[in-house]
Parts: structure tokens; C-alpha cells; sequence
């Protein structure tokens, strides 16, 4: 399907309209370091602009709520809900509801380090504490790919002797809790708000749950989309949605070609 048909046929509906988008790659670039990540310029008017016009505006990421709400500027979106570490976590209007932090993240967190040396994970591979979840990364490493597929096994065989999840991702590899995942933070926000439609925004495998719960409400009955923000990185991303678009550009594009 093509962006132009999306906009034709969510336009008219937008007021009472839900606009869920994930953040990392979608509406900002994906960088090296997680703290530089910013939206691209306009993104966040473009949301705003969204909100005033009547839609509930929703974003949808694995990072944790107050870093994204920070990082991204997002109180300037009226009504903004922001779903943190994969539904966890909800932040509105300024306050944050979040679960204090299970035993086992804690355990993983004292060891994480060590484990990583006992693999001898490549130079530059590092941890990120998303407090209730813990990521590593290794784009900072000579060879990101090669890096994450030497650590995919021994990770997925720590994950399972604490009984928590493995999640890979664009040169990421997340311990997370089980039973979250984007798909469920979107239905979430699908009950919150009642919308008239629903267009859900991702780049990522883990925006792939959200991709097919937008699919479940279409059979239900309510106009929804999907849109991929394509990159070279994740091409097989393109078959799962409903629209592709060049990265966080070409989303920012579409939503505001809705208003
Ligand atoms: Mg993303």
C-alpha cells in the first residue's frame, strides 16, 4: 500500500484517532550512543499537531518512559502516552507508573558485567540499564553483527536459567521480563483511548507484535495501518506492515501529511 492511501483514508478519521509510534528509528535516527538519540527535527511538532487536531498520540518503546519523555521533548504533545520498556511502564501528564524492580533483573544487573568478559564479548560492546530490563549493545564494536550473533546462544542460555527473556534487536540483544512486548502495550492504548482508527509506526523486530495486533483490529473491524520504517539494516521488516517508508523521515512525512 502506499503512504498517499494511508493519509486519504485516515485523514477524515483522525479526530478520535489513535497514532502509536515506537521511538528509537522511527521517529529519531538510531545512534551509537542511546543518550545522543534525538527525534528528527519536526517530528515532535508533527505529533502535537496530531494531538491538537483531535487524535490521542501514543509512543511505544523499550527504552524506559521518563528517558524517551526526556530525550524526545514528548510533554510538548498534549495528552501524550508514552508505554515504556515494552508496556511495563505507562508515562502520562507527568507522572510515571512503573513496578519496582524483580530479583532476577537485579541479579542479572551484579553479573551482566563479568558474564560478558567470561564470553569474551568484543571491545566496545557495552551494557545499557534500562532499570527494569538490561540491554546489550554491540554497534560500538569493529563488527556489530558478528559481535551480537557470538554472544545470541550463551545469552539465550543465561535468560533461560533466570527464567526471563532473550530479545534481539538492531545490534541489541535485551534481558527483558517476561510477558511484554509492544503488542501489548498498543492494545493497551487501543482500550485507553476507544479510537476511531489505529496507525501504529515501527522499525524494528520488536515493533513486529505491534504490527500484528494492528492487523487483529482491521479484522475486527477498525480502520488500522501499519507502517514500517524501512533501513538497510532490517530488510525483511518490509513484509510484516502495511506501508513503508524511508526511516524516521519518510514517518514524519506521513503523519504530517495527516494534518
Ligand atoms: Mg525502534
Amino acid at each position: 500500500m502506499q503512504p498517499e492511501q494511508v493519509i486519504r483514508e485516515l485523514r477524515p478519521l483522525l479526530p478520535g484517532a489513535l497514532i502509536a509510534t515506537d521511538f528509537d528509528g522511527t521517529l529519531a535516527p538510531i545512534v551509537a550512543d542511546p543518550e545522543k538519540s534525538r527525534p528528527i527535527p519536526g517530528a515532535v511538532d508533527t505529533l502535537a499537531a496530531l494531538a491538537t487536531r483531535g487524535a490521542r498520540v501514543g509512543v511505544v518503546t523499550g527504552r524506559d518512559a521518563q528517558t524517551v519523555v526526556r530525550l524526545g521533548g514528548l510533554d510538548a504533545v498534549p495528552g501524550v502516552v508514552v508505554e515504556g520498556l515494552y508496556g511495563l511502564e505507562q508515562w502520562q501528564a507527568g507522572s510515571v507508573s512503573s513496578p519496582e524492580v524483580p530479583a532476577v533483573i537485579e541479579q542479572l544487573r551484579r553479573t551482566l558485567a563479568s558474564w560478558l568478559s567470561d564470553q569474551q564479548a568484543d571491545e566496545g560492546v557495552l551494557v545499557e540499564d534500562k532499570r527494569l530490563s538490561l540491554v546489550v549493545h554491540t554497534r560500538p564494536a569493529a563488527d556489530p553483527a558478528g559481535a551480537q550473533q557470538r554472544l545470541r546462544a550463551p545469552a539465550e542460555q543465561l535468560a533461560a536459567r533466570l527464567g526471563i527473556e532473550l530479545h534481539p534487536g538492531r545490534n541489541v540483544l535485551e534481558f527483558r521480563l517476561p510477558g511484554y512486548d509492544k503488542g501489548g502495550a498498543l492494545r493497551r492504548l487501543f482500550e485507553l483511548t476507544g479510537p476511531t482508527a489505529v496507525l501504529y509506526a515501527g522499525d524494528d523486530v520488536g515493533d513486529l507484535p505491534a504490527f500484528a495486533v494492528i492487523g487483529d483490529l482491521r479484522a475486527g473491524g477498525t480502520p488500522a495501518w501499519s507502517v514500517a520504517a524501512v533501513s538497510a539494516e532490517l530488510p525483511e521488516l518490509a513484509g510484516a506492515a502495511d506501508v513503508l517508508v524511508d526511516g524516521p523521515a519518510g514517518v514524519v512525512s506521513l503523519l504530517r501529511a495527516l494534518v
